[in-house]
């Protein structure tokens, strides 16, 4: 049993609609948008499935298991101030985040422009250099509920290497 290996890798997946009226919140950076995301959170998709890829490399089961959408305390919640605790539950079990990749599937708006501050948000939350974490943003050449500018998916993998 290799058990020393100094690397984990875990991957993320989240969906959530949008709605008329709320404020999007992307990648930690708030998107001008007419629409955002609805959520018990402030619905960063794009953290979330960070999450869920660091949790998934610890083998800490998922971002609901941590922080349950029908517990008040998260209400509305920064996400930002989840991925720093993930971040933290990974400290504190020896590993940091080596690096992070995210694909970002969204019709409209264009978020390009947005990607250069989110990895330097995101970064800035798991104290790593930006050139660690990359943002990729795409559409789904209208098909299906994300072409159909119903919601927003993303995915996300994260290595993360001992600290030892
Ligand atoms: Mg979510």
């Amino acid at each position: 049993m290799a058990n020393n290996i100094p690397f984990r890798v875990g991957n993320g997946f989240d969906v959530h609609a949008v709605a008329e009226g709320l404020p999007m919140w992307l990648g930690g950076v708030r998107i001008d948008s007419p629409v955002g995301f609805v959520a018990h959170s402030d619905g960063d998709v794009a953290i979330h499935a960070l999450c869920d890829a660091i949790l998934g490399a610890l083998a800490l089961g998922d971002i609901g298991k941590h922080f349950p959408d029908n517990d008040p305390a998260w209400k509305g919640i920064d996400s930002k101030q989840l991925l720093a605790r993930v971040a933290e539950m990974a400290r504190s079990e020896g590993w940091e985040v080596a690096n992070a990749d995210i694909t970002i599937a969204l019709q409209a708006p264009k978020i390009g422009p947005y990607v250069p501050q989110m990895r330097t948000t995101l970064a800035s939350v798991l104290g790593i250099s930006p050139d660690r974490v990359s943002v990729k943003a795409t559409t789904t050449e209208r098909l299906g509920f994300v072409g159909r500018a119903e919601g927003c998916a993303v995915w996300a993998t994260a290595l993360l290497a001992s600290q030892a």
